[in-house]
């Protein structure tokens, strides 16, 4: 284990082919099960994802559970919605409404990267997020696609840096993602990522909006409040402070 720049921490442990069954069978009972919540209420559950590994999460990525817990996050994130839109109708909500949502493991999927470059290195990481060519994670894109067409606001808040813009809007467009904001960590700043986050949320309000889903796969994307409901995806692959 090694904590890396940017409090990215990657695990790269390779366990045997039956001790990483097991880790996964072990993974489905002792993982905090995914929830939705209101931001005042997002803490970190006690159990870190830190034992799990690299391999150990790419291959979590491809159980059941793992669709189970991002179905059930992103459910949740259309229920919020509808109830905004709703409640709009009956002229109880305020604001114009948003989504903020992160990018890597929520809506680009890294997984082929980490699959040929077992052990982290950032100019490996930085040449692959370069090349724009990622793919997306189909229930998140559908989910913002949606929530587009029915009066949402797109921001995507993301820890990468300022100087991986074009190439993160390169790949976006490849990808056909509508949006209506991109806010980045600045060039730099070595913060943690609820720190960076938190202030960028409030940017997106400070604007007018009004955050009625915060969706990440890191517990210190949703820290923090400045949103109405948080949905937490399931990533084992690595874990953001
Ligand atoms: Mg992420």
């Amino acid at each position: 284990m090694s904590r890396l720049p940017l409090c990215l921490v990657i695990y790269v442990q390779l366990p045997t082919k039956s001790s990483l069954l097991l880790l996964i069978a072990a993974l489905a009972l002792l993982s905090p099960p995914v929830q939705s919540m209101p931001a005042e209420d997002v803490k970190a559950p006690p159990l870190h994802e830190k034992d799990f590994g690299n391999s150990i999460g790419i291959e979590f990525s491809k159980t059941a559970e793992f669709k189970k817990e991002t179905q059930k996050a992103i459910d949740d994130a259309y229920a919020a919605c509808k109830k905004y839109l709703k409640d709009k109708e009956k002229g109880t909500a305020k604001g114009i409404p948003a989504v903020v949502s992160d990018l890597d493991e929520t809506l680009i999927d890294n997984r082929p990267h980490f699959e040929q470059t077992p052990t982290f290195s950032w100019p490996a990481f930085e040449a692959w997020i370069k090349k724009a060519d990622a793919p997306l994670l189909p229930r998140t894109a559908e989910f913002l696609q949606w929530a587009r067409k029915n009066g949402f606001a797109i921001f995507f808040i993301t820890g990468r840096r300022e100087g991986l813009r074009a190439d993160t809007i390169a790949n976006l467009i490849r990808r056909k993602v509508a949006y209506d904001g991109l806010l980045m960590r600045r060039e730099g700043d070595r913060g943690g990522a609820e720190a960076v986050k938190v202030p960028l949320r409030q940017q997106v309000e400070k604007m007018g909006f009004t955050i009625v889903v915060n969706i990440g796969d890191q517990w210190s994307d949703l820290q923090g409040a400045h949103a109405q409901d948080c949905e937490k995806l399931p990533n084992k692959i690595y874990l953001v402070e």
